[in-house]
């Protein structure tokens, strides 16, 4: 279990400075000592094994002796984004029955709002402040005993990142994430492996968590730089100033990076590798990125949070550019059709995923989880393929595929060319309902500052570059594509933005 593995992982290394956050150094036995006594204030609280318990804060240390000291209380954290609305919170908070909430000062008002009149406990890191129990108080205590679980006993109720819908709870069991992260940490094996990382991920994310518990299977003494949030310019000065080795990343901060202009000017030479999920990375980002940091290898890896967070991953020294790599040992990885049939490599299909690693289901929701996994399979909801030796690529969700008039259109495919203009800095894509066409597909841009590129410019461009299929008739110019709280493409947001910004 997650409570066993953690407590390996303290006596594997005598004490040593292991965790630097906003200016201090934690040392590994001061951390693993607040969190044994955690363990013990949250059983004082009345939390019980199998309980689940809300962490809604921005990174901090807090975060992982929290963690750890409810997986040793035999508890399962239910981490969630500190961005979420109140009413997001609620609907997390009714459907979990979580009934103790770890929260910061600043999310305070947030959480009182989304508990308002249930019967929920909020334990504050920060000051103290009436009606909530100091974490300095459930930390201080006696240590709590180490509870043992079942394998696969919910160790984690994870919130997806509900980018087509509303958030459901994904049931992640402790042999689960255990192998998944252990599997992963053999995987990333080099002769000289990095062991100091920098990490901007939020915690709260299946991404980020499973970095954490990569970092708990580390035959080396670990050192992580921990961020509270990504910025750019914090993000260059720290992993120079700790010359981070390793530096997980989505996305949407590598193109951050890449908008400062001061982005490289600085070299980074400790920094080996830059591991990018979660969202699909850009071919031109990933070349740009490398071209300004040489030395950095990127290397893509794909996963959701109902698979433990990874299915698969570009090997060092070995990876295949525009390809999420090769499945992580113990992920078997099928192509199928729409009728379930298995489809030869090169073939875009469902790709389907069966691992110990895979969810129980979803909670509360034996109807989607039945339709998620029948037989235990599970279909993703994205589409890809799988080359000749094995490497997976990653085209669409299956739910963003446009259809104009008979033909398909990956909004992903429109998105990839549009951002390979030299003024667009990003793009988002979707399609409109039509009566005559089925649906069109239209792109909302953000450029380059003082760019003076228009949409008819960049509608003209793209027939000239994708054809006459796929260009978008429409392209809407904004300050920011929207981006979920997880920095992803919101395409939900930019579906409702359709009529405001009609042709
Ligand atoms: P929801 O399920 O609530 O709509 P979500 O699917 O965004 O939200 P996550 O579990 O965080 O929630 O994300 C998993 C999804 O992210 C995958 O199913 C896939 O669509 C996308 N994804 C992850 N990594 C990559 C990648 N490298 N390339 C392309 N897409 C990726
Ligand atoms: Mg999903």
């Amino acid at each position: 279990t997650l409570g066993r593995l953690a407590e390996v992982a303290w006596n594997r290394f005598d004490d040593y400075e292991s965790l630097f956050f906003e200016g201090s150094w934690h040392r590994s036995q001061q951390l693993a000592g607040r969190a044994r006594r955690a363990c013990g204030g949250f059983t004082e609280l009345g939390v019980r094994p199998g309980d689940r318990v809300v962490v809604m804060m921005a990174n901090c240390p807090e975060v992982g002796i929290t963690y750890q000291a409810l997986w040793r209380a035999g508890a399962a954290i239910t981490p969630v984004m500190f961005l979420v609305s109140p009413e997001e919170l609620r609907h997390i908070l009714l459907d979990s029955g979580a009934r103790v909430v770890v929260t910061t000062t600043e999310v305070l008002p947030k959480v009182q709002a989304g508990a308002d009149g249930l019967d929920v406990r909020i334990v504050l890191v920060g000051e103290e402040t009436t009606g909530t129990i100091p974490f300095s108080q459930l930390d201080s205590g006696p240590e709590g005993p180490l509870v043992d679980r079942a394998e696969d006993d919910l160790a984690a109720l994870m919130y997806t990142g509900g980018t087509t819908g509303r958030a459901k709870g994904v049931m992640l069991t402790h042999a689960g994430l255990y192998s998944a992260a252990g599997r992963r940490s053999e995987q990333g094996q080099v002769s000289d492996p990095p062991n100091r990382s920098i990490v901007p991920l939020p915690l709260s994310h299946a991404y980020g968590l499973i970095v954490t518990l990569i970092g708990m299977h580390s035959e080396l003494p670990r050192v992580s730089v921990l961020m509270r949030w990504f910025d750019a310019a914090q993000w260059q000065r720290l992993a120079a100033e700790h010359r981070a080795q390793i530096g997980p990343l989505v996305p949407a901060m590598i193109q951050m990076l890449l908008a400062d202009p001061g982005f490289g000017a600085t070299p980074l030479p400790d920094l080996r590798y830059v591991t990018s999920g979660a969202a699909p990375l850009p071919r031109e980002a990933l070349d740009e990125f490398e071209r300004r940091l040489p030395g950095v290898e990127i290397l893509e890896g794909y996963g959701m949070t109902e698979t433990s967070a990874i299915i698969s991953s570009n090997p060092p020294g070995a990876r295949r550019l525009g390809s999420v790599g090769l499945p992580i040992p113990g992920y078997q990885v099928v192509i199928r059709d729409d009728e379930g049939r298995e489809l030869p490599p090169g073939t875009d299909g469902e790709i389907c995923v069966t691992s110990e690693s895979v969810m129980r289901g979803y909670w509360n929701a034996d109807e989607a989880t039945v339709a998620a996994m029948p037989g235990g399979e599970l279909r993703t909801g994205d589409i890809g393929h799988l080359d000749e030796d094995g490497y997976l690529y990653v085209v669409d969700r299956k739910k963003d595929l446009i259809i104009r008039n008979g033909f398909n259109v990956f909004p992903r495919d429109v998105e990839d060319a549009l951002t390979e203009h030299p003024d667009v800095t990003m793009a988002g894509v979707v399609g409109r309902p039509d009566p005559r066409l089925g649906e069109e597909v239209v792109a909302f841009v953000s450029l380059a500052e003082g760019s003076s590129t228009t949409s008819a410019d960049l509608v003209g461009w793209m027939r000239d570059r994708i054809g006459q299929v796929k260009y978008p008739r429409e392209v809407h110019v904004v300050d920011a594509v929207p981006v979920t709280s997880v920095f992803k493409t919101d395409r939900k947001r930019l579906r409702k933005m359709l009529d405001e910004y009609s042709s």
